[in-house]
C-alpha cells in the first residue's frame, strides 16, 4: 500500500451526493484502478472483447466512464480499455494530454507528428520506454513547434529515429511563423512578412506580418545572424540561426 495510492488522485463533482456532503468526490488510485476492475467485469460479462470499439455517451465524471481508461482519466493506471484491449470511442473525459496524444499516436500511428517542444519529454514519457519509431512505424516527419514565448532551446529531446526532423517557430502576436532548416537556415514565404535584425540586440529576429499591417513589429527571442550566399545548403537563406538538437 503505497502512499500514492491512497493519496486523491482525482477530485470530481457528482451528480449525486448525500445531504450535509460535499458534491465532490475525492478519488484515489486506488479506487480508480478498483473502479476499472468492476466495470471491466460487468463489460467483459456482457461479452465485451479485445479490439471491440466501445462508444460512451455518458457525463464524463460519471464512475463507469472515469473507470474506462487511462487515456482520460488522470490517476487511473490501467483502465478498462487497457484491461480488456477495447477501444473507446470519443469519451467525455477528462483529458490529460500527454496521455491521450502517445496513446492516439501508437493507436493510429501517423505519419507526420506535430509536437510543441517542450512537450517533448511529457509525450515520450507516456510512451512507456519506446521510441517515436518503435510506437509509430509509419512516422516519416516530426515538426517540433517552438512558440517564441519559451527561451530557445539547445536540444529539443525528440530522440533520435529515421524520420525527417523539423523545428517550426512561431511568434504568435506577430502571426509569425517559420521553418529551421537543417542548414540552420530560417524559412518563411517571403512577401509574407517584413523580418530584419533588432538593431538594438543585433542578433534577434525582428518580425511582422505583411498581410496585417495594424498589427506592428516584434522582437523574438529567435536569435539569428545574417545568412545570404553563405548559408551554406544552396537556398540562400536570409538568415541563418543555430538549430537547436532534436
Ligand atoms: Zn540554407
Amino acid at each position: 500500500m503505497t502512499e500514492s495510492e491512497d493519496s486523491p488522485a482525482l477530485i470530481v463533482q457528482t451528480e449525486q451526493w448525500e445531504e450535509g456532503d460535499s458534491p465532490y468526490l475525492s478519488l484515489t488510485s486506488r479506487d480508480l484502478s478498483n473502479l476499472a476492475d468492476v466495470m471491466a467485469d460487468l463489460l467483459a460479462s456482457v461479452g465485451v472483447k479485445a479490439k471491440d470499439r466501445v462508444l460512451i455517451y455518458d457525463f464524463n465524471t460519471s464512475i463507469s466512464t472515469l473507470a474506462m481508461s487511462r487515456v482520460f482519466t488522470p490517476g487511473l493506471s490501467e483502465g478498462v480499455c487497457e484491461r480488456l484491449e477495447c477501444i473507446a470511442i470519443c469519451t467525455d473525459g477528462l483529458s490529460e494530454l500527454a496521455a491521450r496524444s502517445a496513446y492516439t499516436f501508437g493507436l493510429w500511428q501517423p505519419e507526420v507528428l506535430l509536437i510543441r517542444s517542450e512537450l517533448a519529454s511529457p509525450f515520450l514519457a507516456k510512451l512507456q520506454g519506446r521510441s517515436l519509431q518503435e510506437a509509430d512505424p509509419n512516422l516519416r516527419t516530426v515538426v517540433a513547434i517552438h512558440n517564441d514565448v519559451v527561451a530557445w532551446p539547445r536540444q529539443i529531446g525528440l530522440g533520435p529515429g529515421r524520420f525527417e526532423k523539423r523545428i517550426l517557430c512561431r511568434v504568435d502576436p506577430a502571426l509569425f511563423m517559420c521553418l529551421v532548416k537543417p542548414c540552420g537556415g530560417i524559412y518563411y514565404p517571403r512577401g509574407r512578412y517584413r523580418v530584419d535584425l533588432d538593431p538594438e540586440s543585433g542578433t534577434r529576429l525582428r518580425v511582422a506580418p505583411a498581410f496585417s499591417p495594424g498589427r506592428g513589429t516584434l522582437v523574438s527571442n529567435l536569435e539569428a545572424t545574417a545568412g545570404g550566399k553563405d548559408c551554406g545548403c544552396g537556398e540562400g537563406h536570409e538568415f541563418v540561426t543555430e538549430a537547436p538538437g532534436f
